[in-house]
């Protein structure tokens, strides 16, 4: 074993399929379900708003899901991404494990997301797509899809939580220079928005909101805009994969094999990109890899949640799915600077989760802080807060390993970096933030408002 750093595959090892987990799922899928009639979609509801190649993907069975080329080619102008061993993060502390983190942050708009924008992009362009609308947060994704319809020539409209939009502008601007139309949400663009604005005019917005607008701009379009999605979806996990397949050749250049597999989780995108091929050694080939999904202790889908069936937005428009919830009419706290803002969870995540293949932990904002800023004053690199999440629960193993004298291998993935997020490290740098758990109680109130689904067994 030498003491390297860096683990880098050149651009001919950027991956030639995509790994679905459909294919090893341990347990059954549930339908996916109508928001008006609550029984199984058909395909026709969901071609309002995807092409159907990615329809398809959506309940394919195939384990491997080629790449097409076009994606693979612009997967080049930065894949595959770096694996690093942060062996100064091991000295600082003082732990006997070796910790590795992918870093995702290396694409040119610094974060995982380009990674399915570039692939939903080809697919629309394909079928035919002239223009796209979308939703985004604090505007990671909003950049991915801006960048990928702008190099397959389809117009976008993101619309921008409105919080994000005015605290934020920066990544605005980022989608301005690609091309894109972005509007603060709730809009004057859609029913949804008109009416939430008549309401509360100065309402801040929320994902779910923005979500319902995008999702209405396209279905009101009469068939001229599609949507894109930038986690939750099965598509969108597949995706992501191409994080975990090069980790897996990177592991075997460093010699080692990961005990531990950590990642962030949001809507589930990146963790699942990064755990799947792991997961996928786990359920075939025996391993025990520990896989663990961290999220915010203020909105704790995966461990205060309910696992039942829900909508994806707020205004009951989007499919209904069984997933780790904590109600859509989940509203994140406003002290919350963290990111990983989503009510629900990725269905297939939520399932595993549930079948005990897959570990959920929640973290307090303030330790998760403090871990970014260790990380980047050992590595150099300033993660995006949504990916110290990771890092906290990355550090938290390397400690108990030093408590219990063992050398465990720690993988995780720094889902982005921090440069656009210089606002919230800047107040907790103040001792502005404040630690806040996600009252039980108002997950209990949420429960009220579920769909009532009564599906035939
Ligand atoms: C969007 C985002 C996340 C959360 O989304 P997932 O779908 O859960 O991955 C995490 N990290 C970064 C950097 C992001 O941009």
């Amino acid at each position: 074993m030498s003491d390297r750093t860096r683990f880098l595959l050149d651009e001919t090892k950027v991956p030639k399929a995509w790994y679905n987990i459909n294919a090893d799922m341990p347990v059954p899928p549930q339908p996916v379900l109508h928001p008006g009639t609550l029984q199984p979609v058909t395909p026709d509801f969901l071609s309002v708003l995807f092409p159907m190649s990615l329809i398809g993907q959506e309940v394919s069975k195939e384990r491997w899901i080629e790449i097409p080329e076009p994606v693979r080619e612009i997967y080049r102008l930065w894949r595959p991404t770096p694996m690093c061993r942060a062996i100064r993060l091991e000295k600082a502390l003082g732990t006997p494990a070796h910790i590795y983190y992918k870093y995702e942050g290396a694409s040119p708009v610094g974060s995982h997301k380009p990674n399915t924008a570039v692939a939903q992009a080809f697919y629309n362009k394909e079928a035919g797509t002239k223009a796209m609308t979308t939703e985004t947060g604090a505007g990671q994704w909003g950049t991915a899809l801006a960048m990928a319809c702008n190099f397959f020539n389809i117009d976008l409209e993101v619309y921008m939580v409105n919080v994000s939009y005015h605290q934020k502008p920066y990544r605005r601007v980022v989608m301005e220079n690609y091309g894109s139309k972005v509007f603060a949400s709730p809009s004057r663009q859609t029913a949804y928005g008109r009416k939430l604005l008549a309401q509360d005019p100065g309402s801040q917005g929320s994902l779910g909101i923005a979500i319902s607008e995008a999702v209405e701009a396209a279905a009101s379009s009469g068939g001229k805009k599609k949507y894109g999605i930038g986690s939750v979806l099965g598509h969108v996990l597949l995706h992501q994969t191409v994080i975990g397949l090069e980790s897996l050749e990177q592991m075997e250049l460093a010699g080692e094999y990961p005990d531990i597999v950590i990642g962030c989780a949001g809507g589930g995108s990146n963790f699942a990109g990064f755990a799947f091929p792991f997961l996928h050694r786990n359920l075939t080939q025996g391993n025990r890899t520990r896989l663990i999904a961290v999220e915010p202790a203020s909105c704790p889908s995966l461990t205060k949640g309910k696992y039942t069936f829900d909508y994806g937005d707020s205004a009951a428009m989007a499919p209904v799915v069984k997933m780790f919830t904590l109600g859509h009419t989940f509203m994140p706290p406003g002290i919350h600077a963290g990111g990983l803002r989503y009510h629900g969870m990725a269905p297939s995540i939520s399932a595993l989760v549930d079948n005990g293949n897959i570990e959920a932990r929640a973290v307090n904002q303030i330790e998760t802080f403090e871990a970014a800023v260790a990380f980047s004053r050992a590595e150099g690199v300033i993660p995006a807060p949504e990916s110290a999440h990771a890092i906290r629960a990355a550090i938290d193993e390397a400690l108990q390993c030093k408590i219990d004298g063992t050398k465990k291998v720690i993988a995780f993935n720094l889902s982005g970096h921090g440069h656009f997020d210089m606002g919230a490290y800047d107040a907790f740098h103040q001792g502005k933030l404040e630690d806040y758990a996600y009252p039980e109680s108002m997950v209990h109130e949420a429960m009220q408002h579920l769909p009532n689904v009564t599906l035939p067994v």
